[in-house]
């Protein structure tokens, strides 16, 4: 047996498996997605700059491991080398 969301329904339903009404077909309005908004899917994420931002963001922890921060480490370590060198 074809699982429900592999099988053709009427654009005009949802047309999802239901587990609480008997495995019927859900009848609610679908989206542009061919689902209801119970039945949407998975998220498909942030689309704006500042929705991506704030994800990017969430993640974050101190920043020393950022690019910036391991630039800056590198050229201060180069800044002493040469310091060192200099006093020789
Ligand atoms: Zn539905």
């Amino acid at each position: 047996m074809k699982k429900t969301s592999e099988v053709p329904h009427d654009s005009s339903v949802c047309g999802a498996k239901s587990r609480t009404n008997k495995h019927q077909p859900c009848r609610r309005i679908p989206m542009v997605n061919g689902r209801c908004h119970l039945h949407g899917g998975k998220s498909t994420g942030s689309k704006t700059p500042e929705g991506r931002l704030i994800q990017k963001m969430a993640s974050w922890k101190h920043g020393m491991r950022s690019k910036e921060a391991i630039a800056e480490a590198k050229t201060i370590r180069q800044m002493m080398h040469a310091y060192r060198e200099e006093l020789k």
